[in-house]
């Protein structure tokens, strides 16, 4: 990891690893823990295309679809999706092309959107639909594409299945190598591969899940996906700790718990959270402490999942934040 100078990159891969776990000594002090209690893993540094912890588990999408002969992508999302940005930088990386189905209608390309303009992705609009839809959707277009001769490959909703969770058992081996003494790793979960890899890895009871609204079972999900990972299943299976307070009124709802995690980590660590998943992974951290979940003396680790073009598409969070800057005169 010294200096490292990538450039004998393995074919297919999409970003240079371990991601780095950096002290948050200051932040850990403003919630209540001890200075050495409280670590950053920094898998929003993990490129290309801006970053983001989609990139584990394109890392396995997309190598199957490579090894099936892809020359084309195809995902699902939500408007502001990280996972359909990162799924365009992969495509661009490895010269496949990528078709995105995103929910909603358009308007006007800010934050993640913008981004998948750049990166070359063909976009198609679903209007407003539900995640079952999104998918079947993007399977007709997966299969006129193939009549039409490609050699198309869906990749599925946030990258979750069992191959892309795969991502997060790395991961988690990884935490285990720069922190052995780990105690929890704090999570945000969406399509829940994430948090199912972690769990695969490190066990349900070192994994704390902060639900962010984005599917309506992320218990099932997870467990489902652990089953995939070859992991326990039905009572067998250990309890998921996973928390539910921080969804609001929803999954784009930008709320009070959030606003304050954004500025916590801001103002305490310089770092920039986002308002869907990040800030809603700190600010159920924050309750965390307060209810005694996690407590000062153990070791925990925030996984910061990256996310800061959705800062950038959400209208309410840059309201937000611009109104906080009242410049002075000189
Ligand atoms: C998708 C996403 C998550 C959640 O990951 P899942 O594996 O979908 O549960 C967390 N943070 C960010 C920034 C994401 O884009």
């Amino acid at each position: 990891m010294e200096n490292p100078r990538v450039t004998d990159r393995e074919p297919g891969a999409l970003s240079t690893l371990p991601t780095p776990l950096e002290a948050a000594p200051r932040l850990a002090a403003a919630i209540g823990l001890g200075p050495d209690d409280l670590w950053v893993k920094r898998d929003d540094l993990l490129g290309p295309g801006g970053g983001g912890n989609k990139v584990r588990k394109l890392q396995y999408t997309v190598a199957a679809a490579l090894a099936a002969g892809a020359t084309t992508l195809v995902t699902t999302g939500a408007a502001q999706s990280n996972h359909a940005r990162l799924t365009a930088a992969a495509g661009a990386r490895l010269g496949l092309d990528v078709v995105l189905v995103l929910a909603g209608t358009g308007g006007v390309a800010t934050g993640n959107l913008a981004l998948d303009a750049m990166l070359g992705a063909r976009i198609v609009w679903a209007g407003d639909v539900d995640s079952g839809e999104l998918e079947r959707r993007a399977a007709r277009i997966t299969e006129q594409l193939t009549a039409d001769g490609r050699v198309a490959s869906q990749i599925p909703f946030g990258g979750s299945n069992a191959v892309g969770a795969r991502g997060y058992v790395d991961a988690g081996h990884e935490l285990l190598a720069q922190l052995p003494e780990l105690t929890q790793v704090v999570v945000a979960v969406g399509s829940g591969g994430t948090a199912a890899g972690l769990t695969h890895a490190l066990g349900a009871d070192r994994v704390l899940g902060v639900h962010t609204g984005a599917v309506p079972d992320p218990e099932a999900r997870i467990g489902d996906l652990v089953v995939g990972l070859g992991g326990p299943s039905g009572a067998a299976a250990p309890a998921l700790r996973l928390r539910t307070e921080q969804v609001g009124a929803g999954y784009s709802a930008f709320t009070e718990p959030v606003k304050d995690a954004l500025l916590l980590a801001a103002r305490t660590e310089g770092l920039i959270l986002d308002p869907v998943y990040t800030g809603r992974a700190l600010a159920g951290l924050v309750e965390a402490v307060r209810d005694g979940d996690v407590r000062p003396g153990q070791s925990t680790v925030f996984l910061h999942s990256g996310g800061l073009p959705g800062l950038f598409g959400s209208d309410a969070a840059m309201t937000w934040a611009g109104s906080l800057a009242d410049g002075e005169e000189s």
